[in-house]
């Protein structure tokens, strides 16, 4: 199961228990997966559709508690996808839907229904946090955190509840970003810290667990891995700046000899052809007596100065 189902299945599972949160929450999904459809005789039906189970049971426990609505569940397969199934729940047309309607902010006249928005369903921040993970039921999903960049997203088609959500998270000091995707608005988060808060805010405490486990795990891995690579580059400076040096040194074989150098350049010289993957302060250690970083490098910067007069470059 990907870490979006998870965290799905665990919210699916939290049911408010006021009231006015399962109201908001409804809304949320009303607003996220609803549809309303309208028989000839003008009779208003509401439904939704969800490939989650759980959210689909919730939905159908929200109904009842909230307005004690007769609801219709169905199953059907995906057609374009197979593997999937989907859910729907249907409050069938029924005397109490006009109320219930018009609690969740739906207007209707027999000409037709518009959306308004109930401010009041809102208001409170356990509300807030309820029409939150509502949203997130209904159309938002979240990458797994072992993946490269980390993701949550909310995706709406409509324009008024992508600003709702944007504002209802700013109320808990998460800055989304949004962008435009197939015509609706995806309203997103890339900052792991601000995945915490919002997994935080609408109560998904063991996917909040595993994210920070995965997370502090990455850090760690990300970390040996970057002082792995720090390293891989100071060897090979170091084998690269060895190599030149022998090749420094033979140059001067040829031309000129070992032999005939001052004595502390051609133990040195000859060390390194000894040793030619050592850093300078090993090289140094090789010597007998020891010699300093430094005067391993003083030593072989007079090597390189006499090997470029012989070459006929200045120094
Ligand atoms: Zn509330």
């Amino acid at each position: 199961m990907s870490f979006s189902q998870k965290t799905k299945n665990e919210l699916a599972r939290i049911i408010p228990k006021d009231k006015c949160c399962q109201l908001a929450e409804l809304a949320a999904l009303i607003r996220m997966d609803g549809s309303i459809h309208i028989s000839a005789d003008h009779h208003m039906s509401l439904g939704i559709e969800t490939q989650n189970a759980a959210v689909a049971r919730k939905m159908y426990f929200l109904g009842k508690t909230l307005f004690n609505l007769k609801e219709e569940v169905s199953v059907r397969r995906n057609n374009r996808l197979r593997k999937n199934v989907i859910y729907s729940v249907k409050m069938v047309p029924q005397p109490g839907t006009k109320k219930a309607l018009d609690k969740l902010g739906i207007d209707f006249t027999p000409a037709g229904y518009k959306i308004h928005w109930n401010s009041e369903l809102v208001k409170k921040r356990c509300c807030q946090k309820a029409y939150l993970r509502g949203a997130f039921l209904g159309g938002g999903s979240i990458s797994n955190p072992e993946q490269k960049t980390y993701h949550l997203e909310i995706i709406t088609s409509d324009s008024f509840n992508d600003e709702l959500i944007s504002e209802l998270m700013r109320n808990f000091n998460i800055e989304p970003k949004t962008t435009w995707r197939k015509k609706a608005h995806v309203i997103y988060l890339k900052d792991s810290e601000m995945i915490v808060d919002f997994l935080n805010v609408v109560g998904a405490h063991s996917a909040l667990l595993n994210f920070e486990n995965i997370r502090v795990h990455k850090d760690v891995r990300n970390r040996v891995n970057r002082i792995v690579n720090c390293e891989t580059a100071n060897l090979n400076k170091t084998v690269e700046a060895g190599l030149k040096q022998v090749e420094t040194i033979r140059y001067l074989e040829r031309s000129i000899g070992l032999e005939n150098l001052p004595v502390g350049l051609k133990e040195i010289a000859r060390a390194r052809l000894e040793n030619p993957e050592v850093s300078l302060k090993e090289l140094g250690e090789t010597m007998e007596p020891p010699l300093s970083k430094s005067g391993v490098n003083h030593r072989m910067r007079r090597l390189k100065r006499i090997a470029d007069k012989l070459r006929g470059k200045s120094s």
